[in-house]
Parts: C-alpha cells; sequence; structure tokens
C-alpha cells in the first residue's frame, strides 16, 4: 500500500524518532508499505516520519541511481553489486561519520522540486538491526554514505535544509515558505 509522503512544514518531520524495541506484524507492514512508497516516488530513501510515524526506521535503495557511485561492506564483507543488498530496511540505526567530507547534491521527498549541495561525511560505518532482528553492519562511502546520513537525520527530526548553506536556504527561501503554507492548508 503506498502511503501518503509528509511534506516540508508537518510537525512530524521534526519528531525524534522512538527506538523499536520489537518487530512486530505492523512494523513489518510499515516498512513493506515504505519500500513501495518510495519506489513508486523514484526516492533512494525514505524515514518513518515522512509517512508520519516518529519511530527509528528507514529504507534505502540507492540502485536507482547509476551514475553515482557507492562503495559498501556488509557485516565486513565487500558488497561488489549492490543490488545484491538492496534495498534495505534499518532499524535503530546509529552511524560514525569520517572526518573527511563532500559536498554533494541532495534532494528529499518531503521537498518536492529542491535540490542543494550538501556537505556530509565522505564515509561512515553503521550499526542497525534488520527486520529480522539481527545486527547488521554497513561501511559506505559514496552515495550510499550520503543517503544513510541523510535518512538518519530525518529520524532524529533533522531536515537537510538544516545543513544548506545560507546561500542556498535564502535562494530556495520562496519555494520553501510556499511548501509550508500548502502544507498548512492540507
Ligand atoms: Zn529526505
Amino acid at each position: 500500500m503506498r502511503l501518503q509522503i509528509r511534506k516540508y512544514g508537518d510537525p512530524l518531520l521534526r519528531a525524534k524518532g522512538k527506538r523499536i524495541e520489537a518487530v512486530d506484524d505492523e512494523i513489518r507492514a510499515l516498512a513493506e508499505n515504505m519500500l513501495e512508497t518510495m519506489h513508486a516516488a523514484n526516492g533512494i530513501g525514505l524515514a518513518a516520519q515522512q509517512v508520519g510515524h516518529a519511530l527509528q526506521l528507514t529504507v534505502l535503495d540507492v540502485t536507482q541511481v547509476e551514475d553515482r557511485p557507492s562503495t559498501m561492506t556488509l557485516n565486513g564483507e565487500p558488497v561488489a553489486d549492490l543490488a545484491t543488498a538492496m534495498p534495505l530496511v534499518l532499524i535503530n540505526p546509529t552511524l560514525r561519520l569520517s572526518e573527511e567530507t563532500d559536498l554533494g547534491s541532495e534532494g528529499c521527498l518531503s521537498f518536492p522540486e529542491i535540490t542543494a549541495d550538501i556537505e556530509r561525511a565522505s564515509s561512515l560505518k553503521m550499526e542497525a538491526e534488520t527486520l529480522e532482528g539481527d545486527k547488521l553492519r554497513i561501511e559506505a562511502s559514496g552515495l550510499l554514505a550520503r543517503a544513510l546520513q541523510h535518512e538518519v537525520d530525518h529520524l532524529n527530526g533533522i531536515l537537510f535544509i538544516d545543513r544548506m548553506s545560507s546561500a542556498a536556504k535564502v535562494s530556495h527561501g520562496s519555494r520553501l515558505k510556499r511548501l509550508q503554507k500548502e502544507t498548512a492548508k492540507m
């Protein structure tokens, strides 16, 4: 089932996600619906907040984007073909970021028509849990590292506009105001 994606101005996007202590049928159904919603919207990531749930749950699939490479290890093993490891469903993810950073273009399903260059750690280590209750360790660089940081930000109520340069925020100012107004009317 496709879910409605919350847009900028919806207060839920600012809510910090609650830790998931046990995966039940409701969480499994939510994750499945989030995957369907993300793929239908041609997104590469979707956080629970974006569909109305303040939970530490996010889904990702970077294989939609072919011209921005990633590297990945999964539980210590290099993943040669990312498609074999996607999509990812991540529960309670935590990140350790590299000091080195990159500037790269980002968009967000909660901010239609807005993209901006955002500075992010170039690589990271992530720990999370799977729907099956297993521990998951991922090391990532490139687009996957960027997408993971964007999604984990969502789980903590942080939005990519918070990390935009002030110049980018000014240039997107009127679009952001319009989006907030449209959301308030819904
Ligand atoms: Zn987003």
